[in-house]
């Protein structure tokens, strides 16, 4: 067990694991959860007693605020499974803090310390046998928090509650990626909620990425409300950009998340050698970069797929190909994390937490 596990956790035991009827080769994402789930709820200006508790539907009343105002929160993190059988966390305190400030933004109190992490702790310890060992495999964790409370007046709830569910996953391979860039939609504004991983993010993109599925692409790659000049991120991802040899990536903001794959890959980068410079690209540039030949590479970074490379882009309907380069940083760069994540290689940064 690692840090932070005091919380005392009441524990309901599924009668029987349903783990022999998965077929953990053939896993779509996101679609099979584990036996049990973290179920803790805040009440009257306090967290209540956390349990663990077999995975199952709950009732909610039809007039909570999570179905009117959408006030609902959440991460996306993974556990890994050693040669040894050890089970391991990645930064899962830069998870914590970044679930705690999109918590603050959307006026939802904070879950403490001790029942984020014990919970994750507790819950992950319970269900190891879910994390498969070899390169790829992986449980997906979502950590998430909805407005409970009843009653159709648009003010903050009262009522919340924090939960943890685990979804076992596959290297995640998404097919060829196309991109638009957008001209004229927005994921985020300043002085808006685009830093936080609040759920009405999602359900906002996928009306123009169903726009841009519906001419051949994939993803959309958003850029600056304001002007659309900047390009900030790839669909639901952080988007590096190699140029000649040096990686540009957008420094983060109120409209820019604070990706954990993003900071952890300009590490790396940077610790390999490779230049990286933090600032945004004009999609001017971009274009520029394209027909001279200096583009190089497009990724998109996050946890789901680590990085997605990114085959081409369309603006103002013209497609530009990316060249089939040897010695992606993309696929480098993937490779050296999935390494420190599985724990292949050194942790020399101290990013792993042993479960
Ligand atoms: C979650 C997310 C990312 C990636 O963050 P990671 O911590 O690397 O998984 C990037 N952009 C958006 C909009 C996100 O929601």
């Amino acid at each position: 067990m690692g840090l932070n596990t005091t919380s005392e956790i009441d524990i309901v035991r599924v009668s029987s694991s349903k783990i022999d009827s998965i077929d953990f080769e053939n896993i779509s994402f996101g679609t099979t959860f584990t036996d049990h789930m973290f179920v803790c709820d805040f009440r009257e200006g306090n967290w209540q007693r956390p349990q663990i508790k077999p995975y199952e539907p709950f009732l909610l009343d039809p007039s909570a605020k999570v179905f009117h105002y959408g006030q609902a929160i959440f991460e996306g993190m993974k556990a890994y499974k050693d040669e040894h059988d050890d089970v391991w966390l990645f930064r899962p305190d830069q998870n914590m803090d970044r679930f705690n400030k999109s918590a603050k933004r959307m006026a939802m109190p904070e879950v403490p310390e001790d029942i984020f992490m014990s919970g994750l702790h507790q819950l992950i310890d319970l269900e190891r046998e879910w994390v498969k060992k070899g390169l790829g495999n992986t449980l997906y964790i979502r950590p998430f928090m909805i407005a409970i409370g009843s009653g159709v007046i648009a003010a903050p709830s009262t009522q919340y509650r924090f939960m943890i569910i685990l979804s076992p996953a596959k290297s995640y391979y998404s097919g060829e990626v196309k991109v638009i860039i957008a001209e004229h939609f927005s994921r985020a504004a300043n002085g808006g909620i685009g830093a936080a991983k609040a759920a009405g993010n999602y359900s906002a993109q996928f009306y123009p990425t169903k726009l841009a599925n519906e001419k051949g692409f994939q993803q959309i790659i958003w850029t600056d409300d304001a002007t659309h000049t900047k390009l900030e991120e790839a669909g639901t991802m952080n988007v590096f950009f190699r140029i000649n040899d040096t990686l540009f990536t957008a420094p983060t903001s109120e409209r820019i998340l604070d990706g954990v794959t993003r900071k952890s890959l300009i590490s790396i980068a940077e610790r390999d050698g490779i230049n990286v410079e933090v600032r945004s690209v004009l999609v001017s540039e971009l274009v520029e970069a394209a027909k001279d030949g200096s583009l190089k590479e497009v990724f998109g970074a996050g946890t789901a797929a680590v990085v997605n490379p990114i085959v081409g882009f369309s603006y103002q309907d013209v497609y530009y190909e990316l060249p089939k380069i040897e010695n992606s940083f993309a696929l480098q760069l993937k490779d050296k994390l999935n390494s420190i994540q599985y724990k292949l290689a050194d942790d020399t940064f101290g990013w792993t937490v042993k479960v």
